[in-house]
């Protein structure tokens, strides 16, 4: 199974619009399709994909939490000093900044028979579900608020999306914004990246970040440009950047309103034909279609 990965370097470019689409195309196309939402944080897709669907699984997520037992805890510091996350404070824990790394209990000095004062614990976090939709099998993650996606939760969305899809020659899927751990997961293993580019000064600085992550991870990205139309200016800087760096930019998709309405009604924009939007992003897929087969 090849698999496609649509990525920015922040939230709202336009990835949930432009990888709903592909979908949507996919499914016109071949019988068999599948597709993941890797953007756990704050998923979307099941908004356009959720109607009809039937679960074929349903697992919880589990984070590693620390805590204190004040009964055994003598105040000692040590654990405070060695956390370098700031999620240890005079003996107390800040679940949402606690990351589960083990440092504090590994330094803690104060045991009973079960457990040293401070250690960790799994808490449920939210819930894996993979579901059969009209549009194909669909693998997603939807954490609770605060619960922080991590670079597991995102393997596990893939690994599942792999166990359900064995015969599915494609995969899309809809990537985490940003340059942290939950993007080094979404593109660890995936055949293609396209890169949803915003014409804007934060737009450019995101790709240059972005485009470094996905280089180090030595996988082959190309290019989008999104709401084409409104500030040409960064659109020129946007295709200078990106023919410096040799990454292909394979279309252009005009600011366009019909993909609004497309949004407010949780349709992919290529449900609408008239859209000039629609007729760029059903360009893009078959020049990214092309180009992931040319690939060995
Ligand atoms: S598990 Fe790691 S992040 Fe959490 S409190 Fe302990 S040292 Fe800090
Ligand atoms: S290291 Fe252990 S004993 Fe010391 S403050 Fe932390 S939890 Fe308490």
């Amino acid at each position: 199974m090849k698999q496609l990965l649509i990525l920015s370097g922040k939230g709202g470019t336009g990835k949930t619009t432009i990888a709903s689409s592909f979908i949507a195309l996919l499914h016109a196309q071949q019988n068999e399709v599948c597709f993941a939402d890797c953007d756990v944080d704050v998923p979307n897709l099941h908004l356009i994909f959720s109607e009809k669907q039937t679960f074929l699984s349903e697992e919880a997520v589990f984070r590693r939490r620390a805590v204190i037992d004040q009964q055994l805890c003598t105040h000692c510091g040590l654990c405070d000093r060695y956390c370098r996350f700031g999620a240890m404070k005079n003996g107390v824990i800040n679940s949402y900044l606690c990351q589960g790394c083990g440092v504090c209990e590994l330094v803690c000095p104060v045991c009973s028979q079960e457990h040293k004062a401070v250690y960790m614990v799994d808490i449920c976090s939210g819930n894996y579900r993979v579901s059969a939709t009209p549009c194909g099998t669909f693998s997603t993650a939807q954490l609770r608020p605060g619960a922080g996606a991590t670079g597991k939760t995102i393997n596990t969305v893939k690994e599942n999306l792999r166990r359900f899809c064995t015969d599915t020659p494609v995969a899309i899927i809809d990537g985490s914004p940003g340059i942290g751990c939950p993007i080094i997961s979404s593109v660890a293993g995936v055949d293609l990246v396209l890169l949803v580019l915003e014409p804007s000064c934060s737009g450019l600085s995101d790709l240059e970040r972005i485009l470094k992550t996905v280089r180090q991870l030595k996988v082959p990205a190309v290019g989008c440009i999104n709401r084409v139309g409104i500030a040409p200016a960064f659109e020129q800087q946007l295709r200078d950047y990106c023919a410096e760096q040799q990454l292909p930019i394979l279309g252009e998709i005009p600011f366009d309103p019909l993909v609004i309405r497309a949004i407010n009604h949780s349709r992919p924009v290529v449900d609408y034909p008239q859209s000039p939007a629609a007729k760029q992003i059903a360009l893009l897929y078959e020049r990214a279609m092309e180009y992931l087969q040319d690939l060995q």
